[in-house]
């Protein structure tokens, strides 16, 4: 059984005493955790400042982004090397927000993919679909794609361990998720997809999903059989509601 992964994004949101409040609550209600693993992503500047103020085992460092190159001349870059080097575990790839506003495509956010591989840094590589592309009954053929993007160039091989999130574009940020059951139904189909390469890799590959995950509907989500975790916007920013969420997971797992 995989270990469900609950990560907060923080996005651009949060400060040094946010930061501080959140972390101290999450060390202390997390204490005696076990089944589940947990990373928060808060913004690239406050990276370190987390890692000081981490002392429970259980809560990882997630970096929200990384750069293709290792060093040079790329202003406001932030390589996978440093990030490595601050402790930093698990990388946010491929975000839809990064597709969108930076216009990242598939072929840059395979790069990044592969210097995160590289450096020991667990990738966390977001698909989904517009909503325009769901209406048109197009999710299957979006995911492939976009994974199709790093299997091509980086083999199956990329995806031991590393995790997926489903984020549908259209449920993120929405406040209203994806109908736990369509989604079972989508991992189901990207583990059958990664299957055809490698039963053993499909099998321990987390699938996590992303959009409007909240204490509600963390329940729902987390009982389908291929919803290995959560990656949480919004609700990542409340301690207290991030910690119900956390709750349900270790509920489930027991
Ligand atoms: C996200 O942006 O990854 C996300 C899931 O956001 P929200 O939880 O706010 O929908």
């Amino acid at each position: 059984m995989i270990e469900p992964l609950i990560i907060g994004n923080w996005k651009l949101n949060g400060n040094q005493l946010i930061l501080q409040k959140f972390i101290k609550t999450l060390n202390k209600e997390l204490k005696d955790i076990k089944n589940c693993q947990i990373a928060i992503a808060p913004p690239m500047l406050y990276l370190a400042q987390a890692k000081q103020l981490i002392s429970n085992h259980k809560i990882k460092l997630c970096a929200q982004n990384v750069d293709i190159h290792l060093h040079g001349a790329f202003t406001g870059e932030t390589s996978a090397q440093m990030l490595k080097d601050i402790g930093v575990e698990y990388v946010i790839i491929g975000h839809s927000e990064r597709r969108i506003h930076h216009r990242e495509n598939d072929q840059y956010i395979s790069k990044k993919y592969a210097i995160a591989k590289l450096f020991n840094l667990m990738p966390i590589i977001c698909i989904g679909e517009t909503e325009k592309e769901h209406n048109q009954g197009k999710t299957e053929e979006i995911c492939k794609y976009q994974i199709d993007a790093i299997l091509d160039s980086q083999g199956i091989i990329a995806f031991e361990n590393s995790i997926i999130a489903y984020e549908p574009i259209w449920a993120i940020g929405t406040n209203h998720s994806a109908d736990p059951k369509q989604v079972q139904d989508i991992h189901e189909f990207i583990r059958y997809y990664l299957a055809k390469k490698s039963k053993v890799i499909s099998e321990q590959v987390i699938i996590q999903y992303g959009g409007s995950v909240n204490e509600k509907n963390a329940n729902l989500l987390l009982d389908q059989q291929d919803i290995n975790g959560l990656l949480i916007g919004t609700h990542s920013l409340n301690e207290k509601k991030f910690m119900q969420i956390i709750k349900a997971a270790i509920a489930k797992n027991i």
